[in-house]
């Protein structure tokens, strides 16, 4: 998805083309309600691009939605648009982006054969963490995307998303790595790869974990082999290998 030029709009869900009947003021639970009538991920992306229902809105140039099959099994959810994203209006674009691209060649996944998204859809100021009513407002977006995308894996990229999805009070140092069950869902916690630019040395946990993912999904799914997770590892190597040396 790339972003558009009508989304540059820093207007209400008016000067953004959107419904302009109330639904961005809706209290939480009406809100999720109305995004049951988004049949499709389509849909449902429209109605995010004329969304104000919190600040942040107002400081970005658009909503990233999210990017990859809406059939995937697996879905990856970060914390929020950095820069890049903002700008090109695609998550996971920048240098953690291409992080992640690494970490899923090395586990077996072209990106495109994944699904990618945030907690909230557009970017906070100075790529600062977003606040705890930002996600809650973001939160109804978050979860009707599960409901239509319907993965099997649903990973978790750091703290954020596992404060959105599982337990606001939870670590992510110590939950990383930790399966379990939600709704359906196989949930698996992981460190966000911007954390891995910064923390090198986690790169192996990281990897350990995709290698979970992807034994995971081939058991479901039957793919990714080894071999091919072999045959798509980047020329330095798989990331967080321990040879890499971050
Ligand atoms: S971050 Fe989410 S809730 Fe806030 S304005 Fe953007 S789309 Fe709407």
């Amino acid at each position: 998805m790339v972003w558009r030029e009508r989304d540059r709009g820093m207007g209400g869900p008016e000067a953004a083309g959107g419904p302009a009947d109330g639904l961005y003021g809706l209290p939480a639970a009406a809100f999720a309600l109305r995004l049951q009538e988004a049949a499709t991920l389509d849909e449902l992306g429209a109605l995010a691009r004329g969304c104000t229902r919190c600040g942040l809105r107002g400081g970005c140039r658009g909503v990233v939605f999210g990017e990859g099959d809406p059939r995937a099994g697996l879905c990856l959810i970060g914390e929020g648009p950095g820069a890049t994203e903002d700008e090109q209006g695609r998550p996971f674009v920048g240098k953690a982006g291409e992080l992640l691209d690494r970490i899923l060649a090395a586990a077996g996944f072209r990106r495109d054969q994944v699904y990618i998204s945030n907690v909230v859809l557009c970017r906070p100021p100075g790529n600062r963490t977003p606040e705890p009513a930002e996600i809650a407002a973001c939160r109804p977006y978050l979860l009707r995307r599960l409901q239509l995308l319907r993965p099997s894996i649903l990973v978790l990229l750091g703290a954020t998303p596992l404060h959105a999805m599982v337990d606001p009070r939870a670590s992510i140092g110590a939950e990383r790595g930790r399966w379990r069950r939600q709704d359906g869902l196989w949930v698996l916690p992981t460190y966000h790869p911007a954390y891995l630019l910064r923390a090198p040395e986690r790169k192996k946990e990281v990897w350990e974990d995709f290698q979970m993912i992807r034994e995971l999904h081939r058991r479901l799914f039957g793919w990714p082999s080894e071999e091919a997770a072999a045959a798509r590892e980047a020329p330095a190597g798989p990331a967080g290998a321990p040879d890499e040396g971050g």
